[in-house]
């Protein structure tokens, strides 16, 4: 049975499916992947007449811990405040989560994504969470068991699982309550607690106050969080990627709390891999094609989706190559695969029940049989400046395009020219050579020969595709010399390429 069809079966009655996001910089890549399990679920149990939402989670009342590349002046003094508190970078309307989560929105809008949106901010200051926060710093006893029994961490005696926003001096990472007495905690904001070491920087003020923790005044630790999502939205589904889902970790930190304050039962849980990209989990660091967006501008929307959803969440999604990235290879085979689903889905016939599935979830809308141009074709194309990539597909495929096939060639076309621009190598590279090129030195006798009788040849042939191939093979045969060998004189001396 196909993954989602396996989440679905075990679903009762309404479903609320959660997922959330800490935007404490630009989205990297491996986001995408929460996202679009949650969302192949949510269209799952909607196929299937049950009634669901999909709620999507912007955390800013997280603090800021690590800085954003490029970004110490800006952020250095905001270490551990909110991140809904701390200004946007570069002068930027609104504030730090609202201005990385905006880029994020757009990747959801243009894969077809739909969630409702909230803010953590949103969620505290109306006091959706007052009621949780009570209850859970009630049983702050039974916090700190569950932390010792199943992560083995200890907590002191006096330690409630509350961060409030200092009243000096701003920071939510640097607190510590360390009473409650039903209408207010008690805090200090620790001198010695330092944000981030790395930097020196985020030091606690030395403040003590005492403080209703309601209506956004702080937040609870994130694992707790989870659980107040659990009970007050209340949350059904919710998927965790694998670095939190390893046993002792946070997500069973989280459900052994959410069963011993509130005696219930957590959602179903789907821990997911990793997304790699090039066989590594691309730090946010390396820059170009490490962020969400990056991917939604690479591959049209329902080739990321079939990347994404064809492979079982415990899998992990490998892109590209370990030691070259994104290259051709990788890229085209993608392509080709997700090209083999529409042909056995919508003209063969032959799609089994699970290519159906995928092929069904990675669409944006169902759109029946249509053309679609070969990824390798066009990404030759498009490096040949005096060809219309346009015209040249139109006549191999016999007819003017649909509408539907021109989109999606159009598409096709800015992910090849991307491609090419910013992934492939030197050598992937087809550049049609103005002089001859020194690769042009390493041809044999027979490869000599055979160019020179097809230059004296091809004046006289029609400039069609079928008599220019078919001129080719008449010279190759007359050479003699092995078709494959004569190509490769065609790409040495053309092309400069090997292949
Ligand atoms: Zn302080």
């Amino acid at each position: 049975m196909f993954w989602t069809e396996e989440v679905a079966a075990k679903c009762n009655g309404p479903q609320i499916v959660n997922d959330s996001k800490t935007p404490s910089g630009r989205v990297h890549v491996g986001a995408l992947r929460g996202v679009l399990i949650h969302d192949a679920i949510f269209r799952t149990l909607r196929e299937k007449g049950i009634e669901a939402r999909y709620l999507f989670g912007v955390d800013d009342y997280d603090p800021v811990d690590e800085i954003p590349k490029g970004e110490d002046e800006h952020f250095g003094k905001y270490l551990g405040w909110p991140l809904c508190n701390t200004p946007a970078p570069h002068g930027a309307p609104g504030d730090m989560a609202e201005y990385y989560m905006k880029e994020f929105w757009g990747v959801f809008d243009e894969l077809g994504v739909k969630v409702e949106r909230y803010r953590m901010r949103d969620i505290y200051r109306a006091g959706q969470f007052n009621e949780a926060i009570d209850t859970i710093l009630r049983n702050a006893d039974k916090v700190r068991r569950v932390y010792k029994e199943v992560s083995n961490s200890d907590r002191p005696a006096h330690w409630y699982p509350f961060q409030v926003i200092c009243e000096k001096c701003g920071a939510i990472a640097t607190t510590e309550v360390y009473d409650y007495d039903g209408k207010e905690v008690s805090y200090r904001c620790l001198s010695g607690k330092v944000v981030n070491t790395k930097l020196n920087l985020g030091r606690g003020c030395g403040h003590e106050g005492k403080i209703s923790p309601f209506d956004g005044r702080g937040k609870l630790p994130w694992k707790l969080e989870w659980v107040a999502k659990w009970v007050a939205f209340p949350v059904t589904i919710e998927g965790a990627g694998k670095d939190h889902s390893t046993k002792g970790g946070s997500r069973d930190v989280s459900e052994a709390c959410l069963r011993a304050i509130y005696d219930k039962e957590p959602p179903l849980r789907v821990p997911y891999e990793f997304f790699l990209v090039g066989g590594a989990k691309m730090s946010s660091s390396r820059g170009v094609g490490a962020g969400a967006r990056d991917m939604a501008d690479l591959l049209p929307p329902e080739v990321l989706r079939f990347l994404m959803i064809r492979t079982k969440p415990n899998s992990p999604v490998n892109f590209g190559d370990p030691e070259k990235g994104i290259n051709e290879e990788s890229i085209v085979k993608l392509f080709n695969e997700f090209d083999r689903y529409h042909q056995r889905v919508n003209r063969d016939k032959t799609a089994t029940p699970d290519e159906a599935i995928v092929y069904r979830l990675a669409e944006m809308q169902p759109e029946g049989d249509y053309a679609n141009a070969n990824f390798q074709v066009i990404s030759a194309l498009v490096q040949m400046p005096h060809l219309d990539t346009v015209k040249e597909i139109e006549k191999r495929v016999g007819r003017p395009l649909t509408e539907v096939e021109r989109r999606h060639l159009d598409e096709r076309i800015a992910s090849a020219k991307l491609w090419v621009e910013r992934y492939a190598s030197e050598e992937e590279k087809t550049k049609l050579q103005e002089t001859l090129p020194a690769r042009a030195q390493e041809l044999n006798a027979a490869q000599r020969g055979f160019l020179q009788q097809l230059a004296a040849a091809l004046p006289g042939t029609p400039w069609e595709d079928e008599q220019l191939q078919g001129k080719i093979f008449e010279v190759a045969r007359l050479t003699p010399i092995e078709q494959p060998v004569a190509f490769k004189a065609i790409y040495r001396v053309l092309l400069d390429r090997e292949a």
